[in-house]
């Protein structure tokens, strides 16, 4: 007889897992303990704490493991690094079918923030991307999106016992609004006070203009910020860098973002990553900062992180650039490149582990 496919409890929300145990015959008035255990405490062996009521206690021992209902994600650490500075740790997570997808510990100021992986590889191919540069294998799951985060708060607890994972950003592999409604699903379980409790306002979304993304996330005033990469402030300056501008172009890239604007009333973060002779000139800031006029926008400029796959270098003209945004009114920042030497560019550990 065929046995019904597995499922992760970590991919069912709080009304579905009600159901489940519902189903099982056991009160939904559980579910509060179940969701604690699994998205407070990060428990890897739920059956095993000893603090559950006794029907809770025999239906994971019925329902969890080889061969019954569900399975938990623990992906495994196949490979981590330093940086040299100690402060950005980066591990390479294996999935349950082998896939491995990269997720990133950055401490700095006490400030603590996870980077996560949304997808193994990515569909968008931008040309100075190591991940851009492997092809798309698939999208994550919810759960394989929240097990990278409580992977991250355990590193955490274990190395900073008295501090707290209070930021999360969605720049890891793969394009978070490709794979939206897992994106959110996760995003809803990582944000809930009886689980990780990240707020949403320290939750970032980075995508690389998938439009109609953007759209849906002011239709459905999603309360988390949004960071879109430009890289380019005309067609042909960004289809050279990021092919998706094929199919939603430049033009309506903007106008999405007007609308977002103007619908949620949110700050948008701009992130262009400096190329020299590409995309860092006086005239091309003067061009971004007219493209840009009457949005408000936070400008993070981001030198390059050098990859195999693009012949490109890092700009020395950042400071110029920087000067015209600002004088423009914007403001204008440079993102650090934590953790450069430990490969932390997105898809640059698993492209190293490849070679
Ligand atoms: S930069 Fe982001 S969107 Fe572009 S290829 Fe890399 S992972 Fe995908």
């Amino acid at each position: 007889m065929n046995q019904p496919p597995q499922r992760s409890l970590h991919d069912l929300s709080f009304a579905e897992m009600e159901r489940e145990l519902c189903a099982g015959g056991v009160s939904t008035h559980h579910a509060k303990a179940l969701w604690r255990v699994l998205h407070f405490h990060g428990e890897l062996n739920p059956a095993a704490r000893d603090n559950l009521s006794p029907p809770l206690q025999r239906w994971l021992a019925n329902s969890v493991g080889q061969g019954k209902g569900f399975f938990l994600d623990a992906p495994e650490v196949v490979q981590e690094s330093h940086s040299s500075d100690g402060l950005t740790r980066k591990f390479l997570l294996r999935l349950r079918d082998g896939h491995s997808v990269e997720t990133v510990l950055m401490g700095y100021d006490y400030r603590h923030t996870a980077c996560v992986s949304t997808q193994v590889g990515c569909a968008m191919g931008c040309v100075f991307c190591a991940t851009g540069q492997m092809g798309f294998g698939r999208h994550l799951r919810p759960g394989e999106i929240i097990a990278q985060v409580l992977h991250a708060r355990r590193v955490l607890l274990a190395t900073h016992p008295q501090h707290r994972l209070r930021n999360l950003v969605l720049m890891g592999m793969g394009e978070p609004l490709h794979n939206y409604d897992a994106v959110m699903q996760a995003l809803d379980a990582i944000s809930n006070v009886r689980g990780i409790n990240i707020g949403p306002s320290k939750i970032s979304i980075s995508t690389v203009g998938v439009v109609p993304g953007i759209l849906r996330l002011a239709a459905e005033a999603r309360p988390y910020r949004l960071a879109v990469s430009l890289h380019g402030s005309t067609e042909a300056e960004r289809s050279a860098l990021v092919p998706v501008s094929g199919k939603w172009n430049l033009a309506e890239l903007i106008a999405a973002c007007r609308s977002y604007g103007a619908t949620t009333g949110k700050r948008i973060f701009f992130e262009w990553t400096l190329i020299a002779g590409h995309n860092d000139s006086p005239d091309t800031a003067a061009r971004l900062a007219e493209l840009l006029r009457g949005i408000d926008a936070h400008i993070n400029l981001i030198p390059l992180n050098p990859t195999s796959g693009f012949g490109g270098t890092p700009s020395t003209a950042g400071h110029a650039f920087q000067r015209i945004l600002q004088a423009a009114g914007f403001p204008c920042t440079f993102r650090q490149r934590r953790g450069i030497d430990v490969a932390a560019g997105c898809g640059q550990l698993q492209a190293a582990a490849r070679a």
